[in-house]
């Protein structure tokens, strides 16, 4: 179906934005507009909640998550960078697999099952893009999603 990307982007951020505020972390979104895309608006959604949750949910207090969102000429390309706890070189091969959870002692006080970035993963292959992580500990963390239009 037709949907308009950059409003999706939008809208999630906005309902991010209070559990952002509530942690103390400022979150910022640039976003190109317009980004027309043939995709299905209920699995992106789903998608961005999962990435930016993350960002926010592994990001202490005063941190700051940046959403860049672009269009190119048959793609949109996403960046959620975060300037949280960052992922070990170990455990990044593995967040995409399912029920896995990065390093016990660091994510115990937070709920999950592991189960998010596996589904984000299969959504965006499911519309034909890419997802990649880039993180070095202790120095944040880089989501690149690449979706064709
Ligand atoms: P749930 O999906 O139920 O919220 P989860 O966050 O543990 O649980 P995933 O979203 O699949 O599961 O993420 C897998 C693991 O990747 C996490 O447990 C965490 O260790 C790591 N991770 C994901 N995003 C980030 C991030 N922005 N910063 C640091 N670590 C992250």
């Amino acid at each position: 179906k037709p949907v308009q990307f950059d409003r999706i982007v939008q809208e999630c951020v906005g309902k991010m934005q209070m559990l952002a505020e509530i942690k103390g972390i400022l979150m910022h979104a640039e976003v190109e507009s317009p980004i027309p895309m043939v995709a299905d608006e209920e699995r992106l959604q789903q998608l961005l909640v999962t990435v930016l949750d993350n960002a926010i949910k592994y990001t202490p207090d005063d941190g700051v998550v940046r959403v860049v969102c672009r269009k190119f000429a048959h793609s949109a390309q996403l960046e959620i960078e975060d300037t949280g706890i960052g992922i070990s070189p170990e455990d990044l091969p593995r967040v995409f697999d399912r029920f896995y959870r990065g390093d016990k002692s660091r994510t115990r006080q937070e709920g999950g099952t592991g189960l998010g970035l596996a589904i984000a993963k299969w959504v965006v292959e499911r519309h034909g893009g890419k997802i990649r992580l880039e993180s070095k500990r202790s120095n944040g963390t880089r989501v690149y999603i690449t979706l064709p239009l």
